[in-house]
Order: C-alpha cells, then structure tokens, then sequence
C-alpha cells in the first residue's frame, strides 16, 4: 500500500525546484496530482513526466495572486480531477534588495513578494477550504528558515515578512480547522538548490557561505530532500501533527 493512495493532492508552482519534486513524490505514493503554476508550459511538461512514470497527474495554470482565478481553478480541478484532500502551498519568489537602498526596488519587493508568497496561499487556501473540509484534509504550507530568524539573512524584509506570515497562517488555520479533522503544517527548508535561488547562488558566493556556516550537514539541500517532509505532512504518518513546522534545513536552525 502506497502513502498517498485515494488522494488527490493540488501543488501550487508545481512547475520547478520544490513543488515539482513535492508533485512527483506525491505521484510515486500513488496520490492523483494537480500541478498549478504561473508557466502553464512547465507545469505541462512536469505532469507529462510524472505520467510517463506511471502516475496521475494534471496541469492548470494559475497565477496564485489572482483570488478569482483560484476560484476557477478551484472548480475546474473539482470537475477534472475530483476531490482534493492535500493542498501544498508552494508557490513563491524571493529577492534580497536591502531595506534601506533603492526605495523602487523596495516597494516592489514588497509588493511582489506579499502578494504571492502570502496573499497567495491565502487566496488558493481559501478557494480549496471546501473540498479540503470535506475529505478531512491536510494542508502542507513552504515556509522557510526565514520563518523565524532574520540576522544571518540580509536584505530580505519583505520575503522574511511573507515567511513569518506563512507559519502564523499554519498556525491559525491549525487551531481553527482541527475541528472538522483538517490538518495544517509547515516545511522550513534551509538553503536548496533550485531556479529560485540559481542566480543568487552564482553571484553571490558570500550569501551561500553565511548559510553553509551554519548548516551541520554542510551542504546545499535539493529539491528531493523536501519530498520526504511532504509526503510525511500529507499520509496518515502523521495523523496526530498538526500546527507545526518541519524543519528541512540541513540543521541551520538547531546551532
Ligand atoms: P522555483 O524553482 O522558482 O519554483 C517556484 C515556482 O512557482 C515556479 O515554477 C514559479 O514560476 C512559480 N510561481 C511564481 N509565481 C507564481 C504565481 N504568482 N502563481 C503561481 N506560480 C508561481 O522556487 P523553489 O525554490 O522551488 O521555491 C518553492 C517554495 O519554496 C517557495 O515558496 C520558496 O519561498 C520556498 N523556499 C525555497 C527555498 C530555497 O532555497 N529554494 C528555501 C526556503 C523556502 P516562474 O518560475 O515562472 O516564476
């Protein structure tokens, strides 16, 4: 018996990096996969992969800032796929412009960054609230290291904000929603090698070097090293979890 068999699960920027290994993992337990993402081509070509492996899996594009859209989709997955009972908000972007600099760059961040990374599990959570109440589900939230510490990670105010938001959001859905047997969790992954971050890893060898100083495991994760965690917050594993936060950091935020 397969972890995740009987479920339909939705994975939001299920196009690359985390979301796209979280969508495949998911489909290897056996559960029916939803792949959403702003790159409809990518998202396609990720769901065809996980079909030429054997699973199930279907793409939509949506772009999570938009609340209507997440409505839609809401629908359109109902009606294509069936029920869902995991939905991983994964979705999200980052940049690192300091606080104190370029006011444009700031106020863009800013509005970037709050409107994907935390209006937008706000909007997809709330847009799949139903299906997720009715099948007893479970909600799987991409939080960060930069859900709780600041110091060691500069000129990132914006993304360190929608982080903070992000576990608040567990946290308050998790209070509210374990009545009706909802489950609502947290992954925090430390420093992982994706698209997200290429750029940023190529130019500035001192920002990967401030994260390897304290990371025991000393190296980088990889979008695989999250899938673990994931399947874990979404199978019965972890029936008596919720409100929490998984650390997937390599042990950044033990030391
Ligand atoms: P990634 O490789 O860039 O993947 C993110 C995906 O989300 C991309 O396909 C992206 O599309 C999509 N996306 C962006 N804006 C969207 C929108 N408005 N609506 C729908 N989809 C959208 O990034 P990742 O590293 O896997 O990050 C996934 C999550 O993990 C994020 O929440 C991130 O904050 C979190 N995280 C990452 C790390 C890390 O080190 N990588 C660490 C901690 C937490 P485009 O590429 O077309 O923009």
């Amino acid at each position: 018996m397969k972890l995740l068999e009987n479920h339909i699960a939705v994975v939001t920027g299920a196009a690359s990096g985390i979301g796209r290994a979280i969508a495949a993992g998911y489909a290897r337990e056996g559960a029916q996969v939803a792949l959403l993402d702003i790159d409809a081509r990518a998202a396609e070509a990720a769901a065809q992969e996980i079909r030429e492996a054997g699973g199930l899996a279907e793409s939509f594009h949506l772009d999570v800032r938009r609340r209507e859209d997440c409505v839609a989709v809401a629908r359109r997955v109902a009606e294509q796929v069936g029920r869902v009972s995991i939905l991983v908000n994964n979705a999200g972007i980052n940049r690192r412009n300091a606080f104190a600099g370029d006011g444009a760059a700031v106020i863009k961040d800013w509005e970037d960054i709050i409107a994907i990374n935390l209006d937008g599990v706000f909007n997809v959570t709330h847009a799949f609230l139903e299906p997720l109440r009715a099948s007893q589900g479970r909600i799987v939230n991409i939080a960060s290291i930069q859900s709780f510490v600041h110091v060691r990670t500069p000129n990132s105010p914006a993304y360190t904000t929608s982080k903070h938001g992000v576990l608040g959001f567990t946290r308050a859905l998790a209070a509210e929603l374990g009545k009706y047997g909802v489950r609502v969790n947290a992954i925090g992954p430390g420093l992982i090698e994706t698209p997200l971050n290429a750029q940023a890893r190529a130019n500035n060898p001192d920002l990967v070097r401030i994260f390897m100083d304290h990371t025991p495991l000393g190296r980088p994760g990889k979008p695989e090293d999250i899938v673990g965690p994931a399947i874990f917050l979404a199978s019965d594993l972890s029936s008596y979890v919720t409100g929490s936060i998984v650390m997937a950091d390599g042990g950044y935020r033990a030391i």
